[in-house]
């Protein structure tokens, strides 16, 4: 049973004037906009709009941008007071909030993420993520990190498009407060807005080369991580890449940090508080497009109470406003590529395939852009490709449980292990599954949050180390473990 909206919301657009897009982008290296050489287009993926070229980085490129932050760090970075470069994190961060709006609108024209989540979710956050280290700054000492806790030199950065300012604020905050130096490459479909967080670093006074940003595809990444003048480095993406860069590591010096996929249960109770967790599982699977690598894209439901969730569900999906990620009502934009697009469609056709049922809900797609429809599948077991692989978009996956144990074993079946959700009224049944579970985040009837105070990372092939809290500045230091 489907209820129709009994109300429509009137188009409420952000408004577009409040970002100058350049036609042409260069890097940002030793505090100067140097021009590129090629460039590639990056654009919108709500209306395939070009919006910019974007330049690509070269060996030169990669070698400038080491060489400068090199510099940085032997000649100021390492040798500044920590309250000095607290000062310097906490006036990018306040730069930040008072560019919050341009930051908002850049990211949902570039990314195709809502309005909503750019202006109330990435942008604030990334903001918190640098003030919370710029109290770390001037305490190192303190963490419970040895009594002289040594900076790792220069830190190389590779990021990914689904939360491209978030993602680079938690690698670019705790590298300078651990007193590193940066070289970061964020994603080919979404420089905009690092190359805005660039201008905010000149805006600051940053000392020149401290924050470098060079553009590219992963052949620019590629020469980052292989680089012998960087000390350490830190990547966000999938896990395909991430065990390229482990392999290039390992026989190096370098140090690692990997936060990779994800295929996390969402694990409903039959005492769980049914209409809130129908809540939960839409936030954990349709923000963002599911475009979040700790996305809740497995449901599993206890037998008893499936099919009165999956009615809810599918109504409350119904609900999901769908299209133009400028409009502050959208809650499910478009998605980042035509080479995603095509990779949901590839897993989900599989979907059909292997025996699945599928569902969407009922939706005006628009013409022009990529999109797709919040989609659910039931009847799915645990040798289904859409149960095993990151589908990265709006798509969940059902499967059922009879007892405690057996949501437990199912959710443990894969090779990932970066997040989870459990939802139950029992407090003893919330900490006993919470144990048994080998996920690194695991919320308790609430999904996706987020706090620059608490540690995120995986297990398995989710992942090495962590980022955010005391465990993520570890990773930015000599000779400290990361757990
Ligand atoms: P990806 O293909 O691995 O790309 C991630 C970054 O690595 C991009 O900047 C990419 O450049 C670059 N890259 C590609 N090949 C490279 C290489 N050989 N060497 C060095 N760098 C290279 O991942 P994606 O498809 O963009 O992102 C989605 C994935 O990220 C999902 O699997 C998701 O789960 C994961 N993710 C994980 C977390 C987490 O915290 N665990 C957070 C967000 C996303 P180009 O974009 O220019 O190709
Ligand atoms: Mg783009």
């Amino acid at each position: 049973m489907e209820e129709k909206l009994s109300f429509e919301y009137a188009p409420a657009p952000e408004s577009r004037a409040l970002v100058t897009i350049k036609p042409k982008y260069g890097h940002f290296i030793g505090g100067k906009f140097v021009a590129g050489s090629k460039h590639f287009p990056t654009i919108n993926p709500a209306t395939e709009e070009v919006l910019s070229q974007i330049s690509l980085a070269g060996k030169a490129d990669v070698d400038a941008a080491v060489k400068a932050a090199r510099k940085a760090y032997t000649t100021t970075w390492s040798k500044m007071s920590g309250k000095e470069r607290g000062k310097y994190l906490f006036r990018i961060a306040r730069i930040m909030q008072e560019r919050s709006r341009e930051f908002a609108v850049l990211e949902t024209l570039d990314n195709g993420k809502p309005i909503r989540e750019s202006r109330d979710v990435d942008v604030p956050l990334a903001a918190a993520h640098f003030f919370y280290h710029a109290g770390w700054a001037d305490k190192l000492e303190y963490a419970g990190l040895g009594t002289t806790p040594k900076a790792h030199g220069v830190a190389g950065q590779i990021i990914p498009w689904n939360f491209p300012l978030l993602m680079l604020a938690w690698k670019v905050a705790p590298a300078l407060a651990a007193g590193n130096t940066v070289v970061l490459k964020p994603a080919e479909t979404t420089s905009l807005t690092a190359l805005l967080f660039a201008e905010v670093c000149h805006q600051a006074e940053l000392p020149a080369g401290v924050v470098n940003i060079v553009t590219g595809d992963g052949s620019t990444g590629a020469l980052i991580v292989n680089h012998p003048g960087i000390d350490k480095i830190a990547f966000t993406g999938s896990t395909e890449v991430g065990k390229i860069i482990a392999r290039a590591v390992a026989t190096t010096n370098k140090s690692v940090t990997l936060e990779l996929g994800g295929k996390a249960a969402n694990i409903i109770f039959e005492d769980a508080a049914i209409d809130e967790s129908v809540e939960g599982i839409v936030n954990g699977i349709f923000f963002n497009q599911g475009h979040v690598c700790c996305a809740g894209s497995r449901l599993i439901l206890q037998e008893s109470i499936a099919d009165e969730v999956i009615e809810k569900l599918k109504n409350r999906m119904a609900k999901i406003r769908v299209g133009d990620p400028m409009d502050k009502n959208t809650d499910l934009g478009a998605i980042n590529s035509k080479e995603q697009l095509l990779k949901i469609r590839e897993l989900t056709a599989a979907g059909d395939s292997e025996g699945a049922e599928r569902w969407s809900a009922p939706c005006d797609l628009p013409g022009k852009g990529f999109w797709f429809a919040p989609t659910i599948f039931t009847g799915v077991t645990q040798a289904h490709r859409i149960a095993r692989e990151e589908i990265f978009g709006p798509v969940l996956s059902v499967l059922t449980f009879r007892t405690p144990q057996e949501a437990i074993d199912k959710a443990n079946n894969t090779p990932f292990g970066l997040s989870a959700g459990i939802w139950s009224e029992k407090g003893s049944k919330v900490l006993w599954a919470s144990q048994q579970l080998r996920a690194g985040v695991i919320w308790a009837n609430t999904f996706n949050k987020f706090d620059p105070t608490s540690p995120f990372g995986g297990y398995k092939e989710s992942g090495w180390g962590r980022e955010g809290g005391r465990h993520g500045l570890s990773a930015y230091l000599k000779g400290v473990s990361h757990e």
